[in-house]
């Protein structure tokens, strides 16, 4: 099975081993080892020395962990939102009262650090911009770097929802002054949903220290100080906390610049493949995602179809298109445990079935 969507993703036997070990007391001796080797390896893949906290829940509860954390209720925030993922961060940041102003592009372009610049001054009341790294619903890569640069000239706060980008596409924390960087187990880390992986940074903590959101299970307060004695304050994952600790030494024995580079190669593989079908791909190939492929249905294709003939003759499942994309676009996620040789096979896959799919 080639199971390609951006996310969940295949887990390595070795990982998928891991994960089903007997449970142990997460308060006891070896869960305090675990954690603290996770964390540990955990810092040097986010590249930085903030503090890093895994939460057990999913990317989204990462998302709004980063919101309660360091907002008030009347907190005017920038939300830069390019696609699906995008409205999902302002809508968490307008759920819990801050005054969110959206600073929204068309869904398969990038977000513009000069627009952000401009919304910033236009209104010096902004205390926090939220920004998507990676957008998944379209296959969008931002210039995070340069947008994280004109945040810190107006020395805001900036909490990035990286969830599928991180630890696949190279994204340097602290060089880039990230204060809350948020990523998911079940991206490119290769290990199941369950965990939401959050860094904080000193900024961040300034910002926490005068937060007046409702929180309590996210509450990072909480999380540092029971980190502290290799704990967490509620009940963790721990399965997939084994699962990390075997996940995170492949990833660090390939060597970080190696992760990125493979991704870079088999995105531009699934690009190329794609164009050579005759399809088209759905953002501007400058700024397409190395994480996951968004490619454009024509008029005579029918997604819905071409998806289930994949999925039920060739047992290859990749995703259709979310919100208003739905049956626009489909989508191949290639992050994660995935080599040349997977995504070859996909494109040949797909290049098969298209004419049963198209009228
Ligand atoms: C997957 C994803 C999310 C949501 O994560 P969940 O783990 O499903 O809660 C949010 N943002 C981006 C960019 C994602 O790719």
């Amino acid at each position: 099975m080639q199971l390609r969507i951006p996310g969940p993703t295949p887990c390595p036997p070795e990982v998928l081993q891991a994960v089903s070990r007997q449970m142990i007391n997460h308060r006891g001796k070896e869960f305090g080892e675990i954690i603290h080797s996770v964390t540990a390896k955990l810092k040097e893949l986010f590249q930085t020395k903030n503090d890093v906290f895994l939460l057990t829940g999913s990317g989204t509860g990462g998302m709004e962990a980063a919101v309660v954390n360091t907002l008030s209720p009347g907190d005017k925030v920038l939300a830069v939102s390019s696609g699906f993922f995008g409205e999902r961060f302002a809508d968490i940041a307008e759920a819990y009262g801050a005054e969110v102003k959206r600073l929204s592009f068309d869904w398969g372009k990038p977000a513009d650090p000069e627009a952000v610049r401009q919304a910033l001054k236009a209104d010096t009341g902004i205390t926090t911009v939220l920004v998507t790294h990676n957008e998944t619903s379209t296959g969008v890569t931002s210039d995070l770097k340069s947008i994280s640069s004109v945040v810190k000239e107006f020395d805001k706060l900036i909490l990035v929802d990286a969830i599928s980008g991180l630890g696949s596409i190279d994204l340097p924390v602290d060089a880039w002054h990230c204060d809350v960087v948020v990523t998911g187990s079940q991206k490119g880390w290769m290990v199941p949903p369950g965990l939401a992986m959050v860094s904080v940074s000193e900024k961040a903590w300034q910002a926490h220290a005068k937060a007046k959101m409702p929180r309590y299970y996210w509450d990072f307060t909480k999380a540092k100080s029971y980190l502290e004695k290799g704990q967490t304050p509620w009940t963790p994952s721990v399965s997939m906390f084994f699962g990390f600790a075997v996940a995170l030494d492949m990833m660090l024995a390939e060597g970080l610049p190696n992760v990125f580079a493979r991704h870079a190669r088999i995105a531009s593989l699934a690009r190329s493949g794609v164009k050579s079908m005759g399809l088209s791909l759905f953002p501007d190939e400058s700024c397409a995602s190395n994480t996951v492929t968004a490619i454009r249905a024509s008029e005579k294709l029918n997604v819905a179809k071409l998806l289930q003939i994949l999925r039920d003759e060739h047992d290859v499942v990749l995703a259709g298109g979310q919100g208003n994309l739905s049956g626009k676009i489909f989508r191949i996620g290639h992050l994660g445990w995935v080599t040349e040789d997977d995504i070859k096979e996909v494109l040949e896959t797909v290049a098969k079935v298209l004419p049963q799919a198209s009228s």
